[in-house]
């Protein structure tokens, strides 16, 4: 293993180039991401890429962190992330990889490029766009300069992201609270290559396995086996450097679709390669695990919370999965139909409802309809309630998962329906990751019986712990935990289980 080098024995300082360009491409959402998209998330450049994550758990914090400690010098270029939505226009591909090739462009005496990349990414032009931005990065820098990338556990990669980067580093957790760790391992690999001591080998493979999200957390099995057997290859292989498990976007209707193993190791492609089909058979055998499992529908699972608040269990977490757009009804008409009283939706996504309470002011009773504009969304809900409180949306994480990193929900009110009930109301599409998702909001968690969010697995990170009980639910979505139900045209005919071989 590569340990963190404090001194780098008379070299000259290295000059680091570090960027980001971030996006988990839902390809079957009609709504394209475009360019203020991402600046309505996240998007520096120059130094502001150092000084604004230098404080944020996430990929780039690893890499200064390691940098900063060996005396390398840290060139920003351009980070960029945005929301959920579907296919990346050209035009705002085209742009932030420009940005990212001119920032390179102008720097001299260039040692190494360190990106933070998502890896399910998809543009209007590249269904493998992450292989494309790492292809001009090169062209940018030449053959000579290391090029290392982070990417999320839910990439879905192939042999081109890796036949162009020197090294691919995945982060190993879902809950994703290992990102910083990511970042370190790429910055230490990064110094290693520039000091003569590691020569990196790669090796992909891929076991032919789409997954919905919400079978994916690692602390449970499979994912959790799988890792085990991945962390075994590395304490027994000294050369092996890290083995990078991408349980892949189940959302994506691309050719490089699907779950795949990476492993990086010194100067031993063979290595690395036995490794990578090792892992991949292991997975392939656990199939069904990884992308098939029977989970609550609304009804069932609305029954199943009340019944547990009922039991004194507190506070539930129902946990809708298939929401992508934030403004499904399903879930809340059915509490609402099944008269559950103490609960708080954070949140529902309805720019529109959030202006109708603004204009009504605070403690005014209104009447309007709520979400249900979006695909599978359901029907707009109508409700009477009372403007309980108006904001920004903005706040600041604080649980085990992107600590100290800004929640922008833009616009927000919060509707109180009498009787404990509530809806948080955002301009932005929110996943609830701690409880901020309800204090930022004026609410107390801790006095409802029920919270209903929509995530898969983040909010694990916060609720495992903290929750009485987290009820998942399946309701009708763009994020379902059957994928059966979407249709799949462009992924390989033998992948699991939505390839035309497997679906017939
Ligand atoms: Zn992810």
């Amino acid at each position: 293993m590569i340990l963190c080098k404090g001194e780098m024995g008379g070299q000259d300082m290295f000059r680091i180039a570090i960027g980001g360009f971030s996006h988990e491409t839902h390809t079957f959402l009609d709504k394209r991401t475009e360019v203020e998209d991402f600046y309505a998330r996240e998007v520096q450049y120059g130094d502001r890429v150092i000084e604004d994550n230098r404080r944020v758990r996430n990929y780039i914090q690893g890499f200064i962190e390691v940098l900063e400690e060996a005396d390398a010098e840290m060139i920003g270029t351009v980070n960029a992330s945005a929301g959920v939505h579907g296919y990346v226009t050209a035009e705002a591909f085209e742009k932030f990889t420009g940005d990212m090739v001119n920032a390179l462009d102008g720097v001299s005496n260039l040692d190494g490029v360190l990106l933070a990349l998502h890896g399910a990414m998809a543009s209007e032009e590249y269904d493998r766009a992450e292989a494309e931005v790492v292809r001009r990065v090169r062209a940018a820098v030449g053959d000579n300069i290391p090029i290392m990338v982070t990417l999320d556990l839910h990439a879905n990669e192939d042999h081109e992201l890796t036949d162009v980067a020197d090294a691919v580093f995945v982060c190993k957790e879902y809950p994703h609270t290992d990102t910083k760790e990511t970042g370190m391992a790429a910055a230490r690999c990064m110094l290693a290559v520039l000091t003569g001591e590691f020569r990196p080998a790669m090796a992909i493979h891929k076991p032919g396995i789409i997954s919905p999200s919400v079978f994916q957390a690692t602390d449970v099995s499979p994912m959790k086996d799988f890792r085990a057997r991945a962390d075994g290859w590395e304490e027994q292989e000294p050369t092996i450097e890290y083995i990078s498990i991408a349980a892949g976007f189940g959302y994506a209707d691309v050719p490089d679709a699907g779950a795949s193993v990476i492993v990086v190791a010194n100067d031993d492609r063979e290595l690395a390669a036995t490794v990578a089909q090792d892992l991949s058979s292991y997975m392939w055998q656990r199939r069904e695990e990884l992308a098939r499992k029977p989970i609550l529908k609304t009804k069932e699972a609305v029954l199943e919370a009340m019944r547990l608040v009922e039991e004194g269990v507190r506070p539930v977490v129902l946990a809708d999965g298939s929401d992508r757009t934030g403004d499904s009804t399903h879930v809340l008409r059915e509490l609402l139909r099944q008269d559950a009283e103490g609960f708080a939706l954070s949140s529902m996504n309805d720019p529109d409802a959030v202006r109708i309470c603004e204009r009504a002011g605070l403690a005014r009773d209104v009447k309007l309809e709520i979400g249900g504009w979006g695909q599978a969304s359901g029907e707009p809900l109508y409700v009477e309630g009372t403007v309980e409180y108006l904001g920004d949306g903005q706040y600041v994480l604080t649980g085990p998962m992107g600590t100290g990193g800004n929640v922008n929900c833009g616009p927000s009110a919060v509707l109180n329906l009498g009787r404990d009930r509530y809806v948080v109301l955002t301009s932005i599409n929110h996943q609830v990751r701690d409880d901020q998702g309800f204090r930022a909001f004026g609410l107390d968690p801790d006095s409802l019986g029920i919270l209903l969010i929509r995530s898969r697995v983040h909010f694990r990170a916060y609720y495992d712990d903290t929750a009485g009980a987290i009820v998942e639910v399946d309701a009708p979505g763009m994020g379902p935990a059957d994928l059966s139900v979407l249709r799949f045209e462009k992924v390989p005919p033998d992948v699991f289980p939505v390839g035309r071989n497997w679906s017939q």
